[in-house]
């Protein structure tokens, strides 16, 4: 029963950025991601919902985000995830390096469990990380890690080793604060999760630059029922299973304060647009067609970059 309800690691991870075409020049031409699927929020269709990824969408390297342009700032502190790291080989971080600070994002380094963690933000504010690892290639081709940031790690940690399958993966204290470190077993992108926890930590508040929830894997709709029915059995209020075009997906608040989804791995980003072509144009489920002359037109501006 525990191995069936075992997931992968992350799925993708979503945040609230500002306007879009400083976001997507950011994700395209200093990440090097693609973009790899452009449409709306479901459940908000006047606001695009933009995803990036490897060059095959695959789950555990895609990142979303909402753009609000003009929105507020958020406010980085407990009850949210707090950052995502991306996997880049160890000898081609120091490019990576350059290559950031070239185009205007400050990089600072640090050592987390062992391993060189460079730290900057998005053209929003947004923190993020990459992580070095052995391997070749030269780009960050998916997700290391993602940090939750909570009061009390415990009860988060509790959910995610009994229903998740995650296991502890050791402690580490730094500036930042205490550090549990969680994984999942299996080579898949984004098996860890760190628990962040300090004292008299602000409170997150959400807005454009911060995280708006993590979505972790699901094999199929049958090991997405099975988590679900776990988290109801533990007393957590868990949504009914939403069609998000793409997968589909569950959601609760873990005991921390965060938005978790569960999203299944099919049918994936090939489902309306073929590979080659995935990010190509504006694409809208069944239930929002009827809208697409009024987004089109209403849309915030946003040209390849
Ligand atoms: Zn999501």
């Amino acid at each position: 029963m525990q191995e069936a309800r075992a997931t992968a690691g992350i799925h993708h991870v979503t945040a609230i950025t500002g306007a879009p075409q400083p976001l997507h020049a950011f994700m395209t031409r200093t990440l090097g991601q693609r973009m790899v699927k452009r449409t709306v929020n479901f459940d908000d269709p006047g606001t695009w919902h933009l995803y990036y990824g490897d060059a095959q969408g695959r789950p555990g390297t895609i990142m979303t985000h909402f753009p609000y342009p003009g929105a507020a700032a958020g406010r980085q502190g407990s009850g949210q995830a707090s950052a995502v790291a991306y996997a880049v080989p160890r000898g081609v971080l120091g490019d990576w390096r350059r290559r950031l600070e070239t185009d205007g994002h400050p990089v600072r380094a640090s050592e987390r469990f062992g391993d060189t963690v460079l730290s900057f933000e998005d053209p929003h504010g947004q923190p993020m990380e990459f992580v070095a690892v052995d391997g070749t290639g030269n780009a960050p081709g998916g997700f290391h890690s993602v940090t939750l940031w909570v009061d009390d790690p415990e009860p988060t940690a509790r959910v995610l080793t009994e229903t998740f399958g995650y296991e502890a993966a050791g402690t580490e204290t730094g500036t930042d604060g205490t550090r549990l470190r969680l994984s999942v077993p299996g080579d898949a992108h984004g098996v860890i999760l760190d628990i962040l926890h300090r004292d008299d930590a602000p409170r997150a508040r959400p807005g454009v630059g911060t995280i708006h929830h993590v979505a972790f894997r699901a094999s199929d709709d049958d090991m997405q029922q099975s988590i679900r029915e776990a988290l109801q059995s533990a007393g957590h209020r868990v949504t009914p299973q939403i069609d998000r075009q793409y997968f589909r997906s569950i959601y609760f608040r873990e005991p921390g304060g965060v938005l978790f989804e569960v999203a299944t791995d099919p049918p994936g980003f090939t489902v309306d647009e073929p590979e080659t072509s995935l990010g190509g144009s504006l694409k809208l489920p069944p239930q929002h067609e009827h809208l697409r002359e009024r987004l089109v037109a209403s849309l915030p501006p946003l040209e390849p970059a």
